[in-house]
């Protein structure tokens, strides 16, 4: 039978989530489609990377670097991938982690704001803290409009400051909470949150924290834990661990670890060759970059058109270092720890932003105690060299770290929207696809996966062009394709 040879750069949950639905399947002219996933490192995952800190890999003690959660209710494709993994005798282990946060001004810097979002919940129980009546009433307000924001096309070219206007939130509650919360978001730039798209902001928190469906939002065991937001039991590496197992010995994918690999198109094939020194790993009929965007000009040498490469290159990162430490007085103070404590960084080190996160392992992992390790997400530019310099030398901050790694993420601006979608008329030329965090949405694992089934129902030539949609603003029960497809009970509507 003839083969279809599918040569997929990057082997980050996009790269093998595009294997995982293309392989082994019939294309339209009778061939089967076979692929090879090339990955630069020894291990496949990209930002799904877990520190293993005991002695045994795959078991607790760890703490996730990168990803660590998903929403199980709106990942549905995701959902659909571990089913299947079970099935197939590759369990991923996950459970309820607890989904709890706190807002606070690092201690030094002249502020003493700090505030748990229980405590925002009951502002009569904490009259030392008067602000959090109204964050109370503007929070809920916030909730309550989510729906809207990601229905309503009002929204859909609305930045971050306008909907704050349009709302009539307080300064006090947009710097203490609101953008506080969304520069905690792992994808924002050194041009803080202002100027996102607020409906990208809030299809993100759709997709991981369920806003905008009131039933996912407010699912909650008695022990305070979202029902439907996920930790990885055994790290966020060991469902990467098991998808890799599965694409080897069932689905008889070839995984190329150790290979940084390029594709030169020759006018009718391609040829992957190593980024570096001779050699060649052999033609293909098909290439999918499944790299980061500013990658594509290295890695694809000629059959990307013009508009892919300039969509491309217009996409900004933010980079991050992870960093596992036990160092207590980054945090806020026991009592006061929550799962993900957020810093508010006061006016004048705000060059330390576009986010520090630190967030507590054991209680990611659904246990009540806010002891070390911690994660920290650390911005590395723009931050001046000095202000990086303090942190690590911060009470003797490196000698205990535990572990460390560098991620990146897309930023998202309207720019990168609209080139998303222009990216789409151009997927398929020369037998060209790209997948991958900063082409779809925000880039999170269900985004990547649905747009790597996407294109296996493209390359073989099933998809279906849907007709972009024009929401009618007259008629009050539209419902966006992206909201029926992640409500059950809307698929009619
Ligand atoms: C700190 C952080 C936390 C996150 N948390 C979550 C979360 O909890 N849930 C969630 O859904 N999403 C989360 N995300 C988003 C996450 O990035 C995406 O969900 C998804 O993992 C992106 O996958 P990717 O394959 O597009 O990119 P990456 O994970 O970046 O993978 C790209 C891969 O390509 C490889 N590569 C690059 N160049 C080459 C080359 N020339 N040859 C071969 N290989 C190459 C890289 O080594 C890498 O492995 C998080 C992101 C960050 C940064």
């Amino acid at each position: 039978m003839a083969m279809k040879r599918i040569a997929i750069i990057g082997g980050g949950a996009a790269g093998l989530g595009a294997a995982y639905f293309l392989q082994g399947q019939q294309a339209a002219d009778g061939s089967t489609c076979q692929c090879t996933v090339f990955e630069k490192n020894q291990h496949f995952g990209g930002n799904a990377l877990t520190a293993y800190l005991g002695d045994k890999v795959w078991e607790k003690p760890f703490a996730d670097l990168g990803v660590n959660d998903f929403n199980k209710k709106t990942y549905t494709t995701f959902d659909a991938i571990l089913s299947e993994l079970k099935a197939r005798n590759y369990p991923v282990a996950y459970a309820p982690l607890l989904d709890t946060t706190t807002f606070y001004v690092p201690p030094g810097f002249g502020s003493d704001v700090s505030y748990t979002m229980k405590e925002l919940q009951n502002p009569d129980e904490n009259p030392d803290k008067p602000y959090l009546e109204s964050f109370k009433r503007q929070f809920k307000q916030f909730e309550d409009v989510a729906y809207k924001v990601l229905t309503e096309p009002k929204y859909f070219r609305m930045t971050v400051d306008e909907f704050i206007a349009d709302q009539g939130f307080t300064e006090q509650f947009a710097l203490w909470n609101l953008k506080a919360r969304i520069q905690n978001m792992y994808y924002i730039d050194d041009r803080g949150p202002g100027g996102m798209p607020i409906y990208g902001v809030m299809k993100y928190y759709h997709l991981q924290e369920g806003l905008g469906d009131r039933e996912t939002a407010a699912a909650r065991d008695t022990a305070g834990r979202s029902t439907t937001r996920m930790y990885f039991q055994n790290g966020a590496s060991s469902w990467i661990h098991a998808l890799e197992q599965y694409l080897r010995n069932v689905a008889r994918v070839e995984l190329r670890p150790g290979a940084e690999a390029m594709a030169r198109f020759d006018g009718g094939t391609w040829t992957v060759l190593p980024m570096h020194g001779g050699g060649n790993f052999g033609s293909f009929d098909v290439v999918i970059s499944a790299v980061y965007a500013e990658s594509v000009g290295a890695v694809i040498a000629g059959g990307a058109t013009n508009l892919a490469a300039g969509v491309a290159s217009r996409f900004r990162y933010s980079d991050s270092l992870s960093v596992v430490h036990d160092f207590e007085d980054v945090m806020p103070v026991r009592g006061q720890r929550s799962t993900y404590n957020i810093v508010i960084n006061p006016p004048d080190r705000q060059q330390l932003r576009p986010y520090v996160i630190n967030y507590v392992a054991n209680m990611h992992q659904g246990r009540n105690d806010d002891g070390p390790p911690f994660v920290s997400l650390c911005p590395i530019t723009p931050v001046p060299n000095e202000d990086v310099r303090q942190m690590w030398d911060w009470g003797g901050m490196q000698r205990k770290v535990m572990a460390s790694a560098f991620l990146r993420h897309n930023t998202l601006s309207y720019d990168n929207l609209i080139g998303q979608s222009a990216l789409q008329s151009v997927q398929g030329t020369n037998n060209l696809y790209f997948t991958g965090g900063w082409t779809i949405g925000a880039g999170l694992h269900e985004e990547v996966l649905r747009q790597g089934q996407m294109l296996s129902k493209m390359i073989c030539g099933t998809y279906e062009k849907h007709h972009s949609e024009h929401p009618d603003p007259d008629d009050p029960g539209y419902v966006p394709r992206h909201i029926r497809e992640t409500r059950p009970d809307m698929s009619e509507a």
